[in-house]
């Protein structure tokens, strides 16, 4: 039987929130990869392989599924929320760009729910006007660029959701990030802390932007700068469909 390998997103946290093809496809798996956390999520069985592994091992990573799928298994490599979403998938499609020989095999990517969507689904619809999102790790991209995207995303308007905004490895990237926001005229705007979505440790808090403290935030926490219309209606937050 020919191989394959699947690139699938287990969406923020709860089970209830992984589609249908993600749970079809961990079925008929043979090999499961991923960050450790997010493997841990799989329940073992037998003639099933779990291969966990440490988060900055990406490309390794891929390259094994590639490796097991090429060998006739049904490897999947999994990402929590969307696997596009600064994740695996584009990985997966960095190997293959340097390996003709794997190019024929058939891959699939499976979307998952992304973390600012199950975010934005909590508190209303903070999203629901033009948004952007950035990534805060500056692991694969320098600090500058991120402080240029900031503040070009703050001065366009954009609601902006913020990726691992902060990591015990880079503690003062954060607190900067929310000066240059400021900086950029940002300071009156509502900011959503969402940590944990989905998970039974989910805990949001909502701020305006010059109140905002930088500790609000760690690794398992999305941060959703709103636009400057959003408007609170109860407990709710929402970007209204117009803007003049
Ligand atoms: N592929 C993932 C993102 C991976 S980057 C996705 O689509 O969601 C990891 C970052 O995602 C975390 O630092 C955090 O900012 C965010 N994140 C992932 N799951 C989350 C959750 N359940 N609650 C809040 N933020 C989450």
């Amino acid at each position: 039987m020919s191989g394959s390998l699947v690139v699938a997103g287990l969406g923020p946290g709860a089970d209830s929130l992984i589609t249908p093809e993600v749970v079809q496809s961990l079925a008929d798996a043979t090999d499961v990869l991923g960050y450790k956390p997010y493997v841990e999520r799989i329940a073992p069985r037998e003639g099933l392989k779990l291969h966990p592994s440490d988060n900055r091992e990406e490309l390794a990573r891929a390259r094994a599924g590639l490796q097991i799928a090429s060998s006739g298994g049904r490897a999947v490599i999994v990402s929590s929320g969307d696997p596009g979403v600064f994740a695996m998938a584009a990985a997966v499609f960095e190997v293959l760009a340097d390996a003709p020989e794997w190019q024929q095999l058939d891959i699939r990517v499976l979307p998952g729910i992304t973390a600012m969507l199950a975010a934005a689904a909590r508190i209303g619809a903070p999203l629901g006007h033009d948004f952007c999102a950035i990534n805060l790790s500056d692991n694969l991209k320098p600090w500058p660029l991120i402080e240029r995207r900031l503040r070009l995303a703050a001065e366009a308007g954009f609601a902006i959701a913020l990726y691992n905004p902060r990591s015990a490895s880079r503690p003062a990237g954060f607190a900067r990030a929310l000066e240059i926001l400021k900086e950029a005229g940002a300071g009156g705007r509502l900011v959503v802390f969402a940590r944990a979505v989905t998970t039974p440790h989910e805990h949001i808090e909502v701020h305006t932007l010059q109140e905002a403290r930088a500790d609000l935030a760690d690794m398992r926490t999305i941060v959703i700068v709103c636009n400057a219309e959003t408007r609170r209606v109860g407990r709710w937050l929402y970007a209204p469909r117009q803007v003049s």
